[in-house]
């Protein structure tokens, strides 16, 4: 009943869920998804598999807000990209993230609150482990584009000002999202009821054009399995395994 046991071993990770957010033992949802993404998001073995022509495999997270979902995607992405990096010594996952080594994952939220929640949630757990990036719309497309072009690791948005980034400025076209590994929908059933749908659709064209790898994985919360999330889910994971709190 341990972060530690469901997979997470990143210590900075673990240290500060436990100093900053005083969070010690994970809660329903996080015990089920944890080890579901860490276990397909084993990136070498990803890579092995894909050129044997395997399967994506995406997950639906089905969890009411504060049951703690945010982390139980957070959590194991950060794991996965901060072990991506090694130190002199051949250490994994305790060294700053080259902010040039691309962007490993974006997340997408139906509004601007609940993608800056996320973010400095982010902030809190991993500190300068690596460079996130916020795109919410709004006031700062100027310097949201010099922060893209500079090179980010990890994308939290909003639907219309990310689709914005990849077609108007494009800043976020020229920014190595072939190394995409991990797409979060997160509130799928919100998202739908605003109406992107056909802007998200737009945004997954684009990144299925750009992104080489094409074995990133997908995944979508939802408080609500209505038939709008299902279509979705259809529409955009295609085949996926669902855990509910
Ligand atoms: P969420 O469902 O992601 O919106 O999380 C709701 C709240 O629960 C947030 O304030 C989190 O910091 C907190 N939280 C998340 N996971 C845990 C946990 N394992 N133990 C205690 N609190 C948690």
């Amino acid at each position: 009943n341990t972060f530690e046991s469901l997979g997470i071993d990143n210590p900075i990770l673990l240290k500060n869920l436990k100093d900053r957010l005083k969070v010690t033992k994970p809660t329903k949802i996080q015990k089920l998804a944890i080890p579901k993404i860490l276990s397909k998001n084993d990136l070498k073995k990803q890579q092995k598999t894909h050129e044997n022509g395997t399967k994506k495999k995406n997950l639906f997270i089905h969890a009411q807000t504060g049951s703690g979902k945010t982390l139980s995607f957070l959590l194991p992405l950060l794991n996965t990209i901060l072990s991506l990096n090694e130190d002199a010594d051949g250490n994994t996952g305790s060294s700053k993230l080259n902010r040039n080594s691309g962007c490993f994952a974006l997340i997408i939220t139906p509004t601007r609150e609940l993608a800056s929640q996320i973010y400095t949630v982010l902030n809190t757990i991993t500190v300068h482990y690596l460079v996130p990036c916020l795109l919410i719309g709004g006031e700062k497309k100027k310097s949201e584009k010099a922060r893209l072009r500079k090179g980010v690791n990890f994308i939290i948005g909003t639907p219309g000002r990310i689709l914005d980034h990849l077609t108007n400025t494009r800043s976020l076209k020229n920014n190595q999202l072939a190394s995409l590994k991990y797409c979060i929908l997160d509130e799928g059933d919100k998202l739908m009821e605003l109406g992107f749908e056909d802007t998200l659709k737009q945004i997954f064209e684009i990144i299925n054009q750009e992104v080489t790898n094409i074995n990133y994985q997908m995944i979508l919360c939802s408080a609500t399995k209505s038939d709008n999330v299902g279509k979705l889910g259809d529409e955009l994971l295609k085949s996926y395994y669902t855990v509910s709190s």
